[in-house]
C-alpha cells in the first residue's frame, strides 16, 4: 500500500515513520527530500529520538494533575497522522476525544491505535452531530485549505472552539467569515501557527521588540520545498487557494510580521514558473518585497521547486538575529550577531493546542487568532495582485 506521495504504508495504514538517519550533510547528499523530510529536519534526529523515548518533554504528573479538553480532529491525512497524533501523547491540556474522516479504513485503525470508540467517530456527512457530543471542546480542522472555512463555520455553529490549519483560508473573506461565525457562537478561533511558540522564535521576536541591537533596518525570509506527486491537492488551485505562497511563503511572511510587530503597507512580487504544466493553476516561485510602516523593507521567497530555502535573517542596527533552519518541526537554529543562540524546543504542535485549550480555560485571547490569519491573508491576496497587474499594491485591512 502506498500514500499519495507514492511513500509505503505499514499495515495499519497509516505513514511509517522517517527513519532517524545519522547526520545533516549525510542525508541532504543521499537522497531528495519531501516536503516531510524537509520539516523533519534530520538535525533534530536527536530530539525526535528522545521525544520517541518519552524523554525530553514528557512530564506524566503534570499531564494527569491538569484538565484536558477533547479534541476532535479532521482529516487524517500526513500532518494528522506523523505530527499532531503523536503530539496528543506530549500535551498537557489536550487529548484526542473524536476524529472526523472520510475514508472508512482509517476509522479502524485510528480506533484501534488511539481507543476511540465509534461515537465518536464521525465522517463528513455527520460532522455536525459532534453538537451532541460533550467528550469534544475543540475542533482541530487539518483539512485541505478550501475547506478550512466550512469546517470551522460548521464547527462553530456546533458549539465548538476550533484550532485550525495554516493557511486560514483561501481568501481574506472566508477569514472574516470564520471569524465572524466563532464570534457569534461566542467560541475562540486560533490558527495553526506553531512557529509563534517556538522558543527561538520568540527569543528573536523577544530581541527584535526590545531592540537589543538596534532597530530592524531589513529582513531576508523565505520558505520553500521542492513538490512531489503532480496530482496532489496543493497543486489544485481550487483546494489550496494557490501555491507555494499559501503552503509555505506564509511562514516567512508572518516572521516578516512578528518581527518587526508591523503590518506591511506596500507590497511588490514577482513569479515565474519554469513547470507550466505542473504549476498550472498554482504558484511555482515568488519573490515578493514589503514595505513597513517604519521604514523597515522585508524582501521574502518561496518555491515549491528547489530544496534548502527555509530560513530568515534580521539585519539590525548593530548587528544581526537569524535562524536557518527557522521554519522545521523540529531542530531550528538560531544565531545572532552575539553568537549562537540553543534553546529547549518542545512539541510545537502540542506547545499550540495546549496553549489553546489554556486560553479556553482562561477565558483569553489567543494570541495567534483568526484576526492574524486574516492578516497574513490580506498581505497574500496583495502579492497575488501585484504579481497579475505588475504594480506595486497597498495593502488595506
Ligand atoms: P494531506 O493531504 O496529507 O491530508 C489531507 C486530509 O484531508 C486527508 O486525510 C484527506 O483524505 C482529507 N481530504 C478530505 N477531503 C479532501 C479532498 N477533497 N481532497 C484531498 N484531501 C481531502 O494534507 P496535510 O499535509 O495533512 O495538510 C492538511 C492541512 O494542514 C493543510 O491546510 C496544510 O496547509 C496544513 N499543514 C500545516 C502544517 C504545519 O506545520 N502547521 C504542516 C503540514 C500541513
Amino acid at each position: 500500500m502506498a500514500n499519495r506521495r507514492g511513500k509505503p504504508l505499514s499495515q495499519d495504514g497509516l505513514q511509517k515513520p522517517t527513519p532517524i538517519l545519522p547526520t545533516p550533510a549525510i542525508k541532504m547528499k543521499k537522497r531528495n527530500f519531501n516536503r516531510r523530510d524537509f520539516l523533519n529536519t534530520s538535525v533534530s534526529a536527536g530530539v525526535a529520538a528522545g521525544i520517541a523515548q518519552g524523554g525530553f518533554f514528557s512530564s506524566p504528573a503534570h499531564a494527569t494533575e491538569t484538565k484536558k479538553l477533547g479534541v476532535a480532529l479532521v482529516g487524517l491525512g500526513s500532518l494528522s497522522t506523523n505530527q499532531i497524533a503523536p503530539a496528543f501523547q506530549k500535551s498537557a491540556n489536550c487529548k484526542l476525544a473524536a476524529i472526523v474522516t472520510g475514508t472508512p479504513d482509517k476509522e479502524k485503525v485510528w480506533s484501534d491505535k488511539y481507543g476511540i470508540s465509534k461515537d465518536h467517530i464521525y465522517n463528513y456527512n455527520s460532522f455536525d452531530k459532534l453538537a451532541s457530543d460533550d467528550s469534544v471542546d475543540i475542533v482541530y480542522v487539518v483539512l485541505p485549505n478550501s475547506m478550512h472555512a466550512e469546517y470551522t463555520v460548521r464547527a462553530a455553529k456546533a458549539g465548538k472552539h476550533v484550532l485550525c490549519e495554516k493557511p486560514m483560508a483561501n481568501s481574506a473573506a472566508d477569514c472574516r467569515d470564520m471569524i465572524s461565525a466563532c464570534a457569534n457562537a461566542n467560541r475562540k478561533l486560533a490558527i495553526g501557527y506553531r512557529c509563534q511558540y517556538e522558543p527561538h522564535h520568540l527569543k528573536c521576536i523577544d530581541m527584535a521588540r526590545s531592540k537589543e541591537l538596534g532597530a530592524i533596518k531589513m529582513i531576508e525570509a523565505g520558505f520553500g520545498f521542492k513538490i512531489g506527486d503532480p496530482k496532489q491537492w496543493r497543486l489544485n488551485k481550487k483546494l489550496a487557494g494557490g501555491g507555494a505562497l499559501m503552503d509555505v511563503g506564509v511562514y516567512a511572511l508572518q516572521a516578516c510580521r512578528y518581527l518587526t510587530g508591523e503590518e506591511p503597507s506596500m507590497i511588490t512580487a514577482q513569479e515565474t514558473k519554469t513547470d507550466a504544466t505542473k504549476f498550472a493553476s498554482v504558484d511555482e516561485s515568488i519573490t515578493w518585497l514589503m514595505q513597513f510602516p517604519s521604514g523597515i523593507l522585508a524582501y521574502c521567497s518561496t518555491s515549491y521547486n528547489f530544496n534548502g530555502l527555509n530560513r530568515f535573517n534580521a539585519f539590525t542596527e548593530n548587528g544581526f538575529l537569524r535562524m536557518d533552519p527557522a521554519f522545521s518541526y523540529a531542530g531550528n537554529r538560531m544565531e545572532t550577531s552575539k553568537g549562537k543562540v540553543e534553546l529547549d524546543a518542545p512539541d510545537q504542535f502540542a506547545t499550540e493546542m495546549d496553549a489553546f485549550a489554556k486560553c479556553i480555560m482562561e477565558n483569553k485571547p489567543s494570541k495567534v487568532s483568526g484576526e492574524e490569519g486574516l492578516k497574513d491573508l490580506l498581505a497574500v491576496e496583495a502579492i497575488y495582485k501585484s504579481i497579475e497587474s505588475r504594480t506595486s499594491v497597498k495593502v488595506v485591512a
